[in-house]
């Protein structure tokens, strides 16, 4: 399966999420302590429906998604 990274450069700008054919990258709010604003943050809702086309990885302006292809379209070679 294909292992999608969000770090910390991630600013929550929704680029990433409107450009997902799959439509598994949403952006949260994550409620804070203290009566502080809510922080926004992006979330893979399910990594099993990705299409791996790395159009978030592409598009993103900050470089802060990373898709891991899995091995599954490998071709895999006889010993000879
Ligand atoms: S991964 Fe990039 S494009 Fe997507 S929300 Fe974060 S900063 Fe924006
Ligand atoms: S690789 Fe493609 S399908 Fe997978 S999360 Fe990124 S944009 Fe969506």
């Amino acid at each position: 399966m294909v292992l999608i990274t969000i770090t910390k450069k991630c600013v929550a700008c929704n680029i990433c999420s409107e450009s997902c054919p799959a439509e598994i990258l949403v952006i949260e709010r994550v409620s804070m302590e203290g009566g502080k604003r809510p922080k926004r943050r992006l979330k893979v809702t399910d990594e099993s429906l990705c299409y791996e086309c790395r159009a978030c990885e592409i598009i993103c302006p900050y470089g802060a998604i990373l898709i891991e292809a899995s091995t599954r379209n490998e071709t895999i070679y006889p010993e000879i």
